[in-house]
């Protein structure tokens, strides 16, 4: 069997402070499986540059005229987010003829060093392997919002394992899968699980990033969250419908005891407050689930309009 063509692919959103030390990292790595004819000395690096306002560009011009074609790349003309930068990191993996492509993270938070035990998996057969975080690194909050996430995601009935992250193996076959989901909005951490390919965890331990600091607040979490939830169930969709009919299931009993009140001429009204309690709080549930259905409308929408998912300024290969 020929040695597999490997592409990394790595998303790069301002990373002119760690892209360097990184690549030297990968290089190592890269070169010691080619000797061992672990992968072969076709494979190459796959870097995005995902308009990053810093000098992102400029290293990776440098990396790609010293790197004996081992590098291509290609910089968005503006920030398309990190999965508009691994998407078109493996249509281009795709593209490129790679038998299989690994994303990692530009800081390498994750274990570069499994990569030849992902690439076994691949030659056993797996189709996706996916890189599971044995540990966070996170603050307290974010560890919190990652671990709910999951929780929530999982309720609602997708198939995504916890701790899943863009650590992952996919096959040119998943590549081929992959190029026939045409939607925007595409939430690929929950796709690999959905296509039902020969799937296999392996855990890593997560390190601390070295330089620059996390391209992630809360509020981008957050969208990522919801564009994940949106993307995969329609199931808040049938909470809304519920929570309808339990508060209108209430609202009855709360009639009846008026009229109840009326009939007998009882005056006193026990528990006032918390009527008063309980008209807020069902203005609040109606406008939660107004933003809930504006979720999907908003998805609607974008996937109506069909917009590309990135546009590339500038190509290296
Ligand atoms: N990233 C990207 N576009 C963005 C945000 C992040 O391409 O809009 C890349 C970033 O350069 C890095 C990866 O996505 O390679 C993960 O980002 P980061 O390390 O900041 O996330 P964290 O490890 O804190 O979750
Ligand atoms: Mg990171």
């Amino acid at each position: 069997m020929e040695n597999t063509k490997l592409a990394i692919v790595i998303p790069c959103f301002n990373e002119a402070e760690t892209l360097p030390d990184s690549l030297r990292k990968l290089w190592n790595i890269f070169n010691k499986m080619i000797d061992n004819k672990e992968i072969s000395a076709e494979s190459f690096v796959f870097l995005v540059d995902d308009g990053s306002e810093d000098e992102t560009w400029d290293v990776i011009k440098t990396a790609y005229q010293n790197s004996n074609s081992k590098i291509k790349a290609v910089k968005f003309s503006r920030n398309f987010g990190n999965q508009a930068a691994i998407i078109a990191g493996l249509e281009n993996a795709y593209k490129f003829g790679a038998d299989a492509a690994i994303t990692i993270d530009a800081d390498l938070q994750q274990d570069v060093n499994k990569i030849s035990e992902f690439i076994k998996a691949y030659e056993e057969g797996y189709d996706i392997v996916c890189g599971i975080r044995k540990n966070r690194t996170d603050g307290f909050f974010k560890k919190f919002c990652a671990n709910s996430f999951y929780k929530v995601i999982n309720f609602l009935g997708v198939n995504i394992k916890p701790n899943h992250s863009e650590f992952r193996l996919v096959s040119r076959r998943t590549l081929e899968i992959l190029s026939n989901y045409k939607e925007t909005n595409l939430f690929i951490r929950g796709l690999f699980y959905d296509l039902g390919l020969k799937t296999k965890d392996i855990d890593f331990e997560v390190t601390e990033r070295e330089f620059g600091k996390s391209k992630f607040n809360f509020l981008s979490l957050l969208a990522l969250a919801a564009k994940g939830i949106v993307s995969f169930s329609a199931r808040p969709l049938r909470i809304v419908f519920f929570l309808g009919f339990i508060i209108s299931f209430i609202s009855v009993l709360l009639a009846i005891a008026c009229i109840v009140r009326l009939i007998f001429h009882l005056n006193y009204l026990p528990g006032l407050e918390l009527f008063e309690t309980w008209e807020t709080f069902t203005a609040g549930i109606q406008i939660l689930c107004i933003g809930v259905i504006g979720e999907y409308i908003g998805q609607i929408l974008t996937e109506v309009k069909a917009r590309p998912r990135y546009i590339s300024d500038e190509e290296l290969k």
